[in-house]
């Protein structure tokens, strides 16, 4: 836990989708959303969240401040 998507400012351009390596990122009525059972914050995986990397749009992937942290199991 994770990342999220403003609704309001994705386009649906899908870019996101298949970037995300836990498959967290899917359509849901005409937009994306992220699954925050799914999200690392790619932690494990890049340095950088691939799905803000990846976004055209600034500040659309952002962190879920009602949601903890994401925390790597040791
Ligand atoms: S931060 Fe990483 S794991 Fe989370 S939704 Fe974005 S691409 Fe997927
Ligand atoms: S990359 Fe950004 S604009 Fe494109 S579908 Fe994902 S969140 Fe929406």
């Amino acid at each position: 836990m994770t990342y999220k998507i403003v609704a309001s400012q994705c386009t649906s351009c899908s870019a996101c989708e298949a970037e995300c390596p836990n498959v967290a990122i899917s359509e849901k009525n005409g937009t994306f959303v992220i699954n925050p059972k799914k999200c690392t914050e790619c932690i494990g995986y890049f340095d950088v969240p691939q799905c803000v990397a990846v976004c055209p749009v600034d500040d659309t992937c952002v962190i879920d401040n009602s949601l903890p942290r994401y925390q790597p199991s040791a």
